[in-house]
């Protein structure tokens, strides 16, 4: 059984939407499940009382542009398209104030997801880390700095897939939003320069499959495009 998406040959760094290169090492994402009622209901699961929690590690980081692999013979890998945080700054047990200043990039992701595993590794109780860390789970766009972009509360965004509508998201409706939650995962985990904080995905998940091309899309600008390679 093989799950690995992507050879590790295709080097990943944080990159800002300006061209600038960032110099953060890839650290770890802190991931939330469930961050969006109506992606819960979707997946007939309950809405957890406090944020649902996991990890993808620096092997999972791949660009998302100009295209990314789904493991081979695996079940259905589902698009999962989140607001992407970078973190600049060494957070543990953060303050709201912290957790803010802390940001340095806001941008794009997909939290790829073999859902057929996860299903069965749920009903098994067992982890998840086989559907969601796997190498090249996480494509992630260029970042904006968060200066460049409406408040944290008022971001828009959206995925087309062939030129449909798949995922159209607010981060109004986070159920746990974003400083709340750093402000959580931190009296857990430990963030560092270089890691990210993946925040949920609104309604609309599906299958990916071969040849499919996405646009990401956040706060009106312009696109980020990809296809399914
Ligand atoms: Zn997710």
């Amino acid at each position: 059984m093989s799950v690995a998406a992507s050879p590790r040959s295709i080097e990943y760094q944080h990159q800002f939407v300006d061209g600038r290169l960032c110099t953060l090492p890839v650290g770890k994402a802190v991931c939330v499940g469930r961050n969006y009622a109506e992606h819960a209901k979707e997946l007939n699961n309950p809405v957890p009382a406090l944020p649902l929690l996991f990890l993808k590690p620096s092997t999972s980081f791949v660009p998302l542009s100009p295209s990314f692999g789904l493991p081979a013979d695996a079940g259905d890998c589902h698009h999962e398209l989140e607001v992407a945080l970078l973190i600049g700054e060494h957070l543990t047990a953060a303050t709201s104030e912290q957790a803010l200043a802390a940001i340095v990039g806001i941008g794009l992701g997909l939290d790829l997801t073999l859902r057929d595993r996860q299903q069965a590794l749920k009903a098994a109780g067992q982890p998840w880390e086989i559907a969601k860390a796997f190498d090249g789970a996480l494509p992630l766009a260029p970042f904006y700095c968060p200066s460049e972009l409406p408040g944290l509360s008022e971001l828009e965004f959206c995925l087309h897939i062939n030129g449909e509508l798949r995922q159209l998201g607010k981060s109004a409706d986070m159920l746990t939003p974003v400083i709340p939650l750093l402000v959580y995962l931190t009296t857990i985990f430990t963030l560092l320069p270089g890691d990210v904080v993946m925040t949920g995905t609104p309604a609309g998940v599906a299958a990916l499959k071969s040849g499919d091309v996405l646009t990401l899309q956040l706060a009106g600008r312009a696109g980020f495009a990809t296809k399914v390679s």
